[in-house]
């Protein structure tokens, strides 16, 4: 709680790491992480060094090594879904190489299993508890768009046309409504259950929830919203590997991401010119992005050695926003 409120006071853009567990059931050596610190540090040793330049530290706001659960990462994101009912506009952003757990953090992996739910699920049932405790008080309404942007295209999965900028908004109740709409909007996706994955890590995925809560005495609206996005891959791939449609493909991916690098450091840096333009992205969450916005980064790291250029790279981006 306490810690919470110390972030809290610390300004608009958070940043915490979550390394994976290896899924190749590794030892110690064979890891790239040497130490995770308390304070939000982690050391990461090069596989291919000996020494003290084969360290690097990064320090962030938080650090989930990797038995960490998804409870522990929600107890540190669940004062800012509170936030959204007092009419803050949030983002939090999965961000890390294709595997590295992304899909994971916001998802989950299996709904029949409370333990796996992820971010998203957990967000929603948090807003519709804190709502329906205030029902004498405060009339809330809750609305959902989803939205994926590919190739700088945006598409909205609940209407199911190309290029609607204004994505179509979804009344809910609950969060059995969110999931049905969810799966509707993943069906809409039009590509077959294997090209999925594949595909959903070549585009951002965009959940938003607006919250609408009107003072039953004031008859006073608070409005704030929650876009939950599951980013594409940051793997950068080799320029000589690839041709025509993955090509194009990667180039939007490195432009979007880096434009998104771009407006939170600027945002971070408090800078008087904040680059929004340069993407969908960064174009679609713009009014959630700055001002009295908050953002947290979720970075995801995969622990095993021959991803330690992604982890590098992924945390160094990460440093760059914080
Ligand atoms: P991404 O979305 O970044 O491509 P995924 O979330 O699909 O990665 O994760 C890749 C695999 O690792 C999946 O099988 C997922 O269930 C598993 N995984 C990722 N993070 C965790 C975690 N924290 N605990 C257990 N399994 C995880
Ligand atoms: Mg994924």
């Amino acid at each position: 709680f306490l810690y919470n409120e110390v972030q809290d006071l610390k300004g608009c853009i958070r940043v915490y790491c979550r390394v994976r567990p290896s899924l190749i059931n590794i030892s110690d050596e064979r890891s790239t992480i040497d130490y995770i610190g308390e304070n939000g540090s982690i050391i990461i040793k090069n596989p291919h060094k000996q020494g003290r330049d084969a360290r690097k530290i990064f320090s962030f706001n938080r650090v989930f090594g990797m038995n960490s659960t998804q409870a522990e990462v929600f107890a540190d994101t669940k004062s800012l879904i509170r936030s959204v009912i007092d009419g803050y506009n949030v983002c939090i952003f999965a961000y890390g190489q294709t595997g590295s757990g992304k899909t994971y953090t916001m998802s989950g992996a299996n709904l029949s299993v409370a333990e796996t739910w992820g971010v998203s699920y957990r967000s929603l049932n948090y807003l519709f508890d804190i709502s329906k405790s205030r029902t004498s008080i405060v009339n809330y309404d809750v609305s959902v768009q989803m939205v994926e942007i590919y190739n700088e295209q945006v598409r909205d999965l609940l209407l199911n046309g190309l290029n609607i900028p204004d994505a179509k908004l979804v009344a809910v109740t609950c969060t059995q409504d969110v999931l049905d709409l969810m799966k509707a909007g993943l069906a809409n996706r039009s590509v077959g259950a294997t090209a999925l994955n594949e595909r959903s890590s070549r585009s951002h995925s965009v959940l938003t929830i607006h919250v609408k809560g009107k003072e039953l005495v004031s008859s006073s609206i608070l409005k704030g919203c929650l876009h939950l996005v599951d980013l594409a891959g940051s793997e950068r791939v080799e320029k000589s590997e690839v041709t025509g449609e993955r090509l194009k493909e990667a180039q939007h991916i490195n432009r979007s991401l880096s434009a998104l690098g771009d407006v939170i450091s600027a945002l971070a840096q408090k800078s008087s010119h904040i680059p929004y333009r340069n993407s969908k992205l960064t174009q679609v969450l713009q009014d959630s992005l700055g001002g009295h916005a908050k953002t947290l980064m979720l970075v995801h790291i995969n622990p095993e050695i021959n991803a330690f250029g992604e982890t590098i790279s992924t945390l160094k981006f990460a440093e760059r926003v914080s």
